[in-house]
This record gives C-alpha cells, structure tokens and sequence, in this order.
C-alpha cells in the first residue's frame, strides 16, 4: 500500500508518502513560524494555503518514484492508493484548508479519502516503529496531553490535562520571557545551567494541571528567580507528573509497554524520565525519532495505510473536519480483535 498523507493542524504545512512494501516514509514539511508571540490561527490558516500544494507536489513526486519500482504498479494508475488526512483536532481554520485540499487530490487522483485522528496518529506512529502489541502511550503534544490505552476497540483517555496542553503551557511561560516561538527547545536548554528551583506539581487522580506551574514559573522569574532555574525546576515538575501518570497508567492496565508522542517528546530529560521509570519496574519504553514526533505528514500516512488496508475510508460527503477530534472517539478498525 502507497499513501500520501497530509497534517495541518497547527504549524507543520506537510505532506508524506508511505510505502509499506518499501517501508519509506519520505516527509515534505514547511514550518509556520510566527513574527511575534504564539500561533495566531488566522496566520496559520494562510500558512496552509500558501504550503500545502507545494509539499503535496514534492510528496507525490516521492511517490511516483516508488512507484517507478514498483513491479505490481500499472503505469496509468495513480502514484498512491489513497490520500490521507488530518481530520482533527486543531485550528478549525487550518483543518478546513487541509481538508478541501486533500479532497481536491483524491478527486484528481481518482482515489479514496482516509480521515485520521491527529492524536491517535501520534500514538500509532510509536506503535508502528517499537512493534509493541498494545502500549500505553503518553502524548505529549502541543495542544494536548494524553494518556491512552487500547481497550474493546477504542483508545481510551486513561489522564488528560484539565487545562492547556503541555507544550502550550511551556510556550506561554516563554512568551512571558519574550523568548521567539516555540519554547519548549529554549527551555531545554536554558534548564541545563539550572539549579532545581520548586514549583507546584499536580496530579488529580488520572489528570494532570499545568496553569498553575506556569503562573508560578512567570512569578519566579518576576521575582528574580534566575531563568535557568525556573526552567529546571518547570521541567523536573512538569515531566514528573507526565511519568506518575503514565507510570500509574502501566500498574493499573497492566502493561509493560510504553510509548510517547508529540512534539514535547523531543526533550530529552522527559525521554530520560519516562525511560528510567520503565526500566525500574520492567517495561519496555520506546520514543520515536524527532520527526515522527513533531507534527508530521508521516504518522498519519503510516495510520492512513492501516485504516485504508481495513476498509475504513470516507466518501467527500462524509470527509468534514472535527477541531475537537477525541482520540476516544475514533473506533479503532485496523487491529486485530485478539488483544481487545
Ligand atoms: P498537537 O499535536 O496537540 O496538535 P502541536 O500541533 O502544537 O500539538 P507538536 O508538533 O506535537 O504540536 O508539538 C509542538 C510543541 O512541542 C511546542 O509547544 C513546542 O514548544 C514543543 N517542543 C518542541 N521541542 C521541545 C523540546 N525539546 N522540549 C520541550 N518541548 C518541545
């Protein structure tokens, strides 16, 4: 199966095509970068427009290369056997763009559409490259923060944040800085010359809090908190409570798998906790490479192929967006019913 996959639902305006005979992914992306402060959606929205059918073009380009290869491919047929696309959630604005142009090729393509969650591509993206059979996943995005677990046909959301998601919040602590976005990579490295400098920590049940960690970040800094320690001790407070969850999340599913998604997923000192915390009770953790974990065409080209291979396609009437796209809404049609 040959996909081209295409995401927009914030700031990556990206394209992907997925060989699974091949197993190549080739990523096409252009980055929205904003002038000041964070991701105005408007802004975004004209990003897409102005993006998406330039790495569309290079992404099928990738395809009709491998399709050159390939011995089964007629000729006349079109490069790829379906178009995915990112659905939801995100930036009703960008999604809409996204859409129509995913529509557009799959009419000129004369092939199907496939409609896929964001954040369970996140997830499967890791499930795809550890093959572990049903992982806990901890989704550190952007927008979101989840902890899931496949049960009965549906990922189900074992914690979540009760306020912004984990990116965003670290984000808003750097603008307050009048650090350029994103911040998440800037207080990574500010947080290496730190000293540990307390901030709240707080876990509910299953469910984590970030606003009041940020707030009390701002404080410090305003207070003359050195900002290498401030984002010391944000980094140790709000990855300890990502770790506790998903930790709590493996004891009480029973797991011994873990896998992470998302673009937080890049910092290091998260991959290491999360790593630590699985080898002292005996999982397993995988992290997939940087870019499978930011925002990217791949992962939902790689869903896409799965959910194509299962029957699970859109006809245009039924291709509308969703900017609140659960991933427990998602009824899961690509794996198998023994694990469930
Ligand atoms: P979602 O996937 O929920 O829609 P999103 O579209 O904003 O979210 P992602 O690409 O998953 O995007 O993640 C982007 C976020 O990752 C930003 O908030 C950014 O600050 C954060 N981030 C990137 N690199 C790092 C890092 N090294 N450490 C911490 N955070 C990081």
């Amino acid at each position: 199966t040959r996909v081209l996959g295409i995401e927009g639902t914030a700031w990556a305006a990206s394209a992907a095509v997925y060989d699974s005979a091949a197993e190549t992914v080739e990523i096409e992306t252009e980055a929205y970068q904003p002038d000041s402060g964070g991701i105005h959606p408007r802004e975004a929205a004209e990003h897409m427009g102005d993006n998406v059918p330039a790495v569309v073009e290079r992404a099928l380009g990738h395809a009709r290369e491998l399709a050159a290869e390939d011995p089964d491919y007629d000729a006349d047929g079109p490069p790829v056997d379906c178009v995915a696309f990112s659905r939801g959630p995100g930036l009703g604005p960008c999604l809409r763009i996204v859409a129509t142009a995913a529509r557009a090729v799959a009419q000129r393509l004369d092939v199907p559409l496939v409609g896929v969650n964001h954040m369970v591509a996140h997830l499967e993206i890791g499930r795809h490259r550890s093959g572990f059979e049903s992982p806990v996943c901890l989704n550190a995005s952007g927008a979101n923060a989840h902890v899931l677990a496949y049960r009965n046909g549906r990922y189900r959301v074992l914690g979540e944040t009760m306020d912004t998601g984990v990116g965003n919040a670290i984000d808003k602590f750097t603008r307050h800085l009048d650090w350029s976005h994103p911040g998440g990579p800037k207080v990574e490295e500010a947080a290496e010359d730190g000293a540990y400098h307390e901030l709240p920590y707080v876990v509910k049940g299953m469910d984590f809090s970030f606003s009041g960690v940020m707030s009390a970040a701002k404080q410090a800094v305003d207070d003359g908190v050195p900002v290498e320690d401030v984002c010391h001790g944000l980094q140790e407070s709000v990855f300890a409570m990502l770790t506790e969850v998903s930790e709590r999340a493996l004891s009480l599913t029973g797991g011994d798998e873990l896998v992470l998604g998302g673009g937080v997923g890049q910092n290091d000192r998260l991959r290491e906790m999360l790593g630590e915390m699985c080898e002292q009770r005996g999982a397993e953790f995988f992290a997939p490479e940087p870019r499978f974990l930011r925002d990217n065409a791949g992962m939902i080209a790689v869903l896409g192929a799965k959910m194509y291979d299962a029957g699970d396609t859109l006809s245009i009437a039924e291709s509308g967006i969703d900017a609140d796209f659960r991933p427990d809404q998602v009824e899961v049609s690509w794996r198998g019913r023994a694990s469930d």
